[in-house]
């Protein structure tokens, strides 16, 4: 498989020290390439692992720092004591390093050669309590980082590199992110309100409002000619309702549909944006709310948050890096409505049109409904219900001081019976680790309606990214319980209070 971030690195950096000697380094180098390569190589692993050479004194430890700070391809560096290093040689680096880190706590030999070993060999392979050292200056400065252990051939520990790199590569995807508003919040709403200068500081995302009428001259900007070549791929990818057809009564508001797609895309070309809001309440001259173009540009891996939603927008686009090339998808969802036979508790998850068609593996159909909100022409859209498999939905509520991510691990597990009026895409979920549990802590978290439902990646790509992020995130999953995660709740507000300092 292609790596789906190959014009990205991880440097793989090594700690040693000039105490050894030259040929001691010289192994030292040798193997730390191989373990290098091992996870380069490893089946999954979405970047390009850099080895760099050997780390052995202060200055090349703070310009290795700097270097990684400065190289935009770089997503993160793996730090990894072969041998000892002593951790005074890391403080400025460390204290230097902007980009995430993930200390590897591995060595070069899988078995300990009993009949062989000698004192050269334990002061070759002492990682045992060089990245002791490295982690107690790497806590003493407060580093955030991701701490791995095993042997770097273990397929768990790769994968967790590998989970590792692709939450890098979603915080750097939000590090550079520039998300256009088209009109402002839905009006009176609560959750989705936020403070967008603090947003830029923590993720580096740039949130700005456009006018919906520069999305309205746009539109009325595209040629005939590209929705006729835009219609025809929608005849072939989709299961087009009649009426829409070309012929059709109603096929004038799929060339419409087209029309606000192509301008969607070529405005946020322009603008250098991969995510994007809308809202009903503020449509100007626009016919439809955009259903089906804002479901074709999820799938195309924008960020999109609707009523004006920039922070669901944000963690949308996150998932989609965070999954590139994994099976499954990652939209825009929102909790409905509920199935609450007792033993039977399902979440029935939707939106009034734009759920990303990357969550299922059917053919979508497009269809034109009326739609009872923001009083214009029946949008159309695409239907379809999301595959089964596990998923996480993720929330980001912000409570003044801070952004709160909260995750509930679930299980897509599809629909008791087919729901035949329901003219909009779905997903129906168990959420872990029982529903009343779950709504339970949602609701004392104080997480959104509007989440990113991912079937991509797990839970544990969030709790990298937020860790990366220094973003609270709260984790709903089968070892949730009521009274604990109240505790949490509790805990947290000190803390996060006390970790922002005066
Ligand atoms: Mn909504």
């Amino acid at each position: 498989m292609s790596k789906p971030y190959a014009d990205r690195e991880v440097w793989f950096l090594t700690g040693s020290q000039t105490l050894y000697g030259e040929q001691t380094l010289r192994q030292v180098a040798e193997q730390s390439q191989a373990i290098a390569a091992l996870l380069d190589d490893a089946p999954g692993m979405p970047v390009r692992i850099v080895w760099k050479p050997v780390l052995k004194q202060t200055e090349e430890i703070h310009a290795a720092a700097l270097g990684a700070n400065a190289d935009d391809r770089v997503l993160g560096v793996i730090a990894w004591m072969h041998t000892f290093s002593p951790a005074k040689m890391w403080i400025r680096g460390l204290d230097a390093l902007r980009k995430p880190m993930l200390h590897l706590h591995t060595q070069a030999n899988v078995e300990l050669p009993w009949a062989t070993i000698d004192m050269d060999f334990m002061n070759l392979n002492q990682a045992a309590h060089g990245d002791r050292e490295f982690g107690y200056m790497a806590t003493r400065l407060g580093v955030p980082r991701r701490t791995v252990v095993g042997h770097a051939s273990n397929p768990d520990v790769q994968r967790k590199v590998a989970t590792w790199s692709r939450a890098a590569a979603g915080l750097a995807a939000t590090r550079s992110l520039r998300l256009a508003r088209f009109g402002d919040n839905m009006r009176y709403v609560g959750v989705t309100e936020g403070d967008k200068t603090e947003a830029e500081l923590r993720f580096g995302v740039a949130v700005n409002t456009w006018g919906v009428n520069d999305l309205v001259a746009a539109v009325a900007d595209v040629s005939e000619a590209a929705v006729d070549t835009l219609v025809a791929e929608y005849q072939d990818t989709y299961e087009v309702a009649g009426p829409l057809r070309a012929g059709g009564e109603r096929h004038d508001a799929l060339r419409y549909g087209a029309r606000q797609e192509l301008a969607l895309l070529g405005l946020l070309e322009q603008l250098g944006a991969w995510a994007f809001t809308t809202t009903f309440e503020d449509l100007g001259g626009l016919r439809q709310l955009p259903g089906l173009a804002v479901q074709r540009l999820m799938a195309k891996g924008y960020g999109f948050g609707a009523e004006g939603d920039w922070k669901t927008a944000i963690l949308v686009r996150a998932a989609k890096v965070m999954g590139a090339g994994l099976p499954g998808g990652a939209s825009l969802m929102e909790d409905y409505t509920y199935h609450l036979v007792p033993g039977e508790e399902k979440i029935l998850g939707a939106h009034m049109l734009e759920i990303c068609p990357s969550l299922t593996t059917a053919k979508p159909s497009l269809e034109i409904h009326p739609l009872g909100i923001g009083g214009r022409e029946d949008p159309v859209r695409l239907v379809f219900d999301t595959d089964p498999g596990p998923g996480v939905v993720v929330a980001m509520s912000d409570m003044r001081d801070r952004f709160r991510l909260t995750a509930n691990v679930v299980d897509v597990v599809g629909q008791d019976a087919p729901l035949p009026r329901l003219p909009v895409a779905r997903a129906v979920w168990k959420p872990r680790p029982d529903f009343a549990t779950s709504a339970e802590a949602w609701l004392m978290a104080g997480a959104a309606h509007h989440t990113v439902l991912t079937t991509q990646v797990g839970i544990e790509a969030f709790v990298d990214f937020a860790e990366m992020a220094g973003t609270e995130l709260l984790v709903i999953d089968e070892d949730t319980t009521p009274r604990a995660f109240a505790r949490e709740l509790r805990w947290n507000q000190a803390y996060y209070r006390l970790a922002e300092g005066l």
